[in-house]
């Protein structure tokens, strides 16, 4: 029997932080103190985390959470696990909590409106609809709603510039989604900016999709930016989209190059995966760093004196334990 006594939490908040440096801080330590682990992005503009941890420790820290005023309105989206799906914990100071590029913006002043993800499902083949994938190439490559509309873009920072291109969709209601939902805050907001007036959004993103509407024609896996790094959404209809980086058949077994150099994220399907040693291409193959391929495609990463401390800035590990 599975043993699932772990959860992974997915979670965003939009919400001012006067003092998101020392804030930082103090959250960094709750999670250290709690074996929290995963990364956590802090800024002026709010929270936005993936992390792993014991149910009950992950439990704590949604009360903690929950408990600052400025964050009691924060949805998580769980999952339940054999284990951590991070194995270090990082909380970052950044200038967004998704680089966007669109920083003038605040999703608690004007975003698309939010729809259940059953709202989603019954509107989404309408025939004056559109759905729009704001997510980037590595990522809707491998998975997205059946007939959305995908950009050509290595990063969500390169978000606005292709909105130029969707102008012919102006008069039409446009139903934004993401993984998680937060990119869509000011995916959206930004597209009323540039005169599109029927705006939506997926709230709680393909994860919160696929537990409450099953998953339904989302066609392939959803990434996601844990160790897990793809998953199963679409329990209805699946499908597979992606196809094997090699040879071109049909294939979401997802690997990391074994070029540590190249180290590229795609899908390779099993007899590559022997054949090419788990490499993506002869070049990667035949590198001197090629790493020893075990047939998953996953490479620990190196631990050797992880202090978890490390980045927590005001004591050494000695000074709170003691
Ligand atoms: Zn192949
Ligand atoms: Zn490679």
């Amino acid at each position: 029997m599975e043993n699932k006594d772990y959860q992974i939490l997915l979670y965003y908040c939009y919400a001012k932080i006067d003092n998101p440096e020392e804030y930082r801080e103090q959250h960094h330590l709750f999670c250290i103190e709690n074996n929290i682990r995963g990364r956590i992005i802090i800024s002026d503009e709010g929270l936005n985390g993936t992390v792993s941890g014991l149910k009950e420790d992950t439990e704590k820290y949604m009360a903690y959470i929950h408990a600052d005023p400025r964050f009691a309105k924060t949805e998580f989206k769980i999952d339940e696990s054999e284990g951590h799906a991070f194995t270090k914990i990082h909380v970052r100071y950044k200038p967004e909590i998704v680089h966007s590029a669109l920083r003038h913006l605040d999703p608690n002043v004007r975003t698309g409106k939010h729809l259940e993800p059953e709202e989603f499902r019954k509107m989404k083949d309408q025939e004056d609809v559109v759905i729009l994938d704001v997510r980037s190439n590595y990522e809707h490559e491998l998975g997205r709603f059946k007939n959305a509309i995908t950009l050509d873009i290595d990063n969500f920072r390169d978000f606005p510039e292709k909105v130029k291109e969707l102008d012919h969709l102006k008069g039409k209601k446009v139903l934004t989604y993401c993984t998680g939902g937060i990119k869509c805050e000011k995916a959206s907001a930004f597209l009323l900016e540039q005169g599109f007036e029927d705006v939506y959004q997926l709230h709680g993103g393909i994860i919160k999709y696929g537990k409450e509407a099953q998953g339904e024609d989302f066609e392939g896996k959803c990434y996601v930016f844990d160790n897990r790094i793809a998953v199963e959404v679409n329990s209805v209809n699946p499908t597979v989209v992606s196809k094997c980086h090699v040879c071109s058949t049909p294939s979401d077994r997802m690997v990391n190059c074994a070029n540590p150099t190249c180290n590229i994220h795609v899908p390779i399907c099993e007899s590559c995966g022997d054949k090419m040693e788990g490499a993506c291409s002869t070049e990667c193959k035949e590198h001197p760093e090629k790493r020893p391929y075990d047939g998953t495609g996953y490479y620990q990463k190196n631990l050797n004196g992880y202090n978890p401390y490390k980045g927590w800035k005001r004591g050494s590990a000695k000074e709170l334990s003691s």
